[in-house]
């Protein structure tokens, strides 16, 4: 396999669910940069575990996603997986909280995508997969902006996938349920209490859940699979 299919860039990697992900392509043969805002030194513990590097960008400013990508020197392998929550209701919600979450969660997607798809149109090859959520499907009460964000990577998806699919790249989003990170750090015992009620599988969800689906995704076994929606969220969103 050529260099380029075993390079990966994962944005928000710093913790949670990205860690996961830049880890496990870390041990399964993958050379990854591990992409943080904020969180330098627990990005370069994730770099030296992956034994891949650790490279600073807010993915939302459109000259740092592409010093990202063009730092690594493209990859055909892109997770979008940087994100930030909110929890308010509509009438609280400001124009700089709905500016926020559209920048970092859809914008943020857009800017690192834009960057890297001529590297992948050169290669005819490419993996682009997309951390959604199961609100993005569902809706989520007082969260109006992250759902409706992640909704739109919802289309995000399709529309690429048609568009990227006859150059030999796909694309595909991943929607997890409740997944025990920092995010949901400020849910509280008797929220989670009854989201794990809600849950089929009757349990949260772990950082490596998703880190594994994004794995089947980049693989050889994923070949002829684009534009879906997958979730990996223990049949919540059933
Ligand atoms: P998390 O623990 O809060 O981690 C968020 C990551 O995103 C951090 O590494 C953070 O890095 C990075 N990040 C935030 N803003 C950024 C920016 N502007 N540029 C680059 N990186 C940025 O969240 P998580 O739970 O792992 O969630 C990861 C993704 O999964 C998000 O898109 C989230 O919406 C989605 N998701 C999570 C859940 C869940 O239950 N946890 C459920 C469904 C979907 P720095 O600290 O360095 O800024």
């Amino acid at each position: 396999m050529s260099e380029f299919k075993k390079r990966a860039i994962v944005t928000g990697a710093s913790r949670g669910i990205g860690a996961a992900i830049a880890s496990l392509f870390g041990k399964s043969g993958y050379s990854v940069t591990v992409n943080y805002n904020k969180s330098r030194e627990a990005a370069e513990a994730v770099a030296a575990e992956t034994g891949g590097a650790a490279f600073k960008a807010d993915v939302s400013v459109p000259e740092e996603a592409e010093a990202l990508v063009n730092g690594a020197g493209g990859a055909g392998i892109l997770v979008l997986n940087a994100g930030v929550s909110l929890i308010k209701q509509i009438q609280d919600t400001t124009p700089e909280d709905w500016r926020r979450v559209f920048s970092v969660n859809v914008d943020g997607a857009y800017n690192v995508i834009r960057a890297a798809v001529p590297f992948m149109l050169r290669e005819h090859w490419g993996r682009i997969i997309i951390i959604s959520s199961m609100w993005g499907i569902r809706g989520a009460s007082c969260e109006a902006a992250y759902s409706a964000s992640k909704s739109a990577l919802l289309g995000l998806t399709k529309a690429l996938s048609k568009e990227l699919g006859p150059s030999g790249i796909t694309v595909n989003c991943l929607c997890p349920g409740v997944i025990d990170t920092e995010m949901n750090a400020g849910l509280g015992e008797e929220t989670l209490r009854c989201l794990v009620e809600d849950t089929p599988l009757l349990r949260l969800g772990t950082a490596e859940d998703v880190a594994g689906a994004a794995l089947f995704l980049a693989s050889g076994s994923a070949s002829f699979i684009t534009g879906q929606v997958i979730s990996v969220d223990g049949g919540f969103a059933v």
